[in-house]
């Protein structure tokens, strides 16, 4: 039999209900025998991830400060979930157990960690399955890093097929001498990607609240089209360009071996969704998504000759670094050149940017507050599509936007539009535009 792990992901499982759809879904198919779950999640757009309440918590321990209040209500979540799953699961003496540590001052990874442990205890006693834990499944070498080799391992001997549903609680993992370890925020996902590779498993479902990846934001453009399959490399530009789709690290695991990943929706479990592969029929020469950042500035330097001095990018880059700036894309020629960065990193220092840019690189000019946004289209084949660039300048141009800064070549996959920042949405609507 196949297998297919299948990863639900905060909104998934933030109550009773949601845990109801849980389980329709994994009972549906027999192949997914294993499931790796987030912690409750937000309910509605004004509540609170358990996961948040309980980084407040043990924030509020470590400042000296009663828990009691904020406990109280992580507390009230899974018991009501528990009451209304009719699950008679020993989550009191759990909770008691995690209010005890986060009073005791026991560390930040344990204590967050026991909100997807929680969960997949609750979701296991309702639907009669066994929990394996991530602390002996997913091994850390160092706070960012998995010693994957060891972690496939651990997954193939764990998580045998032994005719019953598994549960993995997702988010963390621990050290050789047990020490919990979290990934970073969203890493749920990237537990569901490496048990998948681990398993050997046929399809990685990552379920979640949306059927699938979008063409382009829903905020700007009215309901744009899915997509129905992209490529993990389109996948890669499109989170580049500051799509929020599922978390980066977890492609990696499935896209070494081609190992299928399916984003679906657990609220219309019907739909298709969006299928992630190793090849879409490349060189389309389409756009398969638009993706852009706002709140980013452009800076530009001026300087006679400034070609001629073999040293200058590497100088200007020293300058950047040492203020904790990246450049996201950038671009000279014979007396200027420009760059893109973040408002956010460059902002509160471009004053002493700026001052040592001066000082160490006697530029004629220097000016670092151009408020832009970067768009950018991916498509397999879209650096070779004759044509493509055209058309997105007409579309823009049409649209009465001028575009600073344009950047294509540097990927197969995708290209890149720096305009004025109050024009961002018009600019992503006119693309849009010109791509259906
Ligand atoms: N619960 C964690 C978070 O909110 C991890 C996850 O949901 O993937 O970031």
């Amino acid at each position: 039999m196949k297998t297919i792990v299948a990863k639900f992901g905060g909104s998934s499982v933030a109550d009773a209900a949601q845990i109801r759809k849980v389980a329709e879904i994994l009972r549906a198919d027999p192949q997914r025998r294993i499931a790796v779950l987030s912690a409750p999640g937000k309910r509605s757009k004004a509540d609170e991830k358990i996961t948040d309440m309980l980084i407040g918590c043990h924030a509020r321990a470590a400042a000296g400060e009663d828990i009691g209040p904020v406990f109280a209500n992580v507390r009230t979540r899974y018991l009501e979930i528990a009451r209304e799953l009719g699950v008679a699961a020993d989550v009191g003496r759990v909770l008691d157990e995690v209010e005890q540590t986060i009073r005791e001052g026991g560390s930040k990874d344990y204590v967050v960690s026991r909100g997807e442990y929680l969960c997949a205890q609750l979701v296991a006693t309702y639907m009669e399955a066994e929990v394996v834990d991530a602390a002996e499944l997913v091994t850390f070498r160092d706070a960012t890093t998995v010693d994957t080799e060891k972690t496939y391992r651990q997954a193939a001997s764990l998580l045998k097929d032994k005719g019953h549903l598994q549960i993995v609680p997702g988010f963390y993992g621990a050290y050789s001498d047990g020490q919990v370890q979290l990934f970073s925020r969203g890493g749920s996902d990237i537990t569901g990607a490496l048990v998948a590779r681990g398993t050997g498993a046929d399809l990685y479902e990552n379920w979640t609240d949306v059927s699938g990846l979008l063409m382009t934001d829903p905020r700007i453009v009215e309901e744009p089209e899915p997509i129905s399959e992209i490529s993990y490399r389109e996948l890669r530009e499109l989170a580049y360009l500051g799509a929020a789709v599922f978390h980066e690290e977890a492609i990696f695991p499935c896209s070494e071996v081609g190992l299928p990943i399916v984003i679906r929706n657990t609220n219309e479990p019907e739909h298709p969704g969006t299928r992630i592969v190793s090849e879409v029929g490349t060189d389309r020469g389409e756009i398969t998504g638009i993706a852009g950042r706002e709140d980013y500035r452009l800076g530009r330097i001026e300087k006679v000759l400034l070609n001629k001095d073999r040293s200058f990018l590497a100088r200007l880059e020293r300058i950047l670094e040492r203020y904790g700036v990246d450049v996201y894309q950038s671009a000279s020629g014979s007396d200027s050149m420009a760059f893109v960065t973040s408002a956010a990193e460059l902002d509160p220092v471009a004053a002493h940017v700026a001052g040592d840019i001066r000082r160490e690189l006697s530029p004629d000019s220097v000016e670092l507050d151009t408020e832009v946004a970067v768009v950018g289209i991916v498509g397999g084949g879209v650096a070779e599509s004759i044509g493509l660039g055209a058309k997105v300048l007409g579309a823009l141009g049409g649209a009465g936007i001028n575009v600073l800064f344009m950047v294509q070549g540097y990927s197969p996959y995708s290209a890149i539009f720096v305009v004025p920042q109050r024009q961002y949405g018009e600019a992503v609507r006119a693309i849009y535009g010109m791509s259906r």
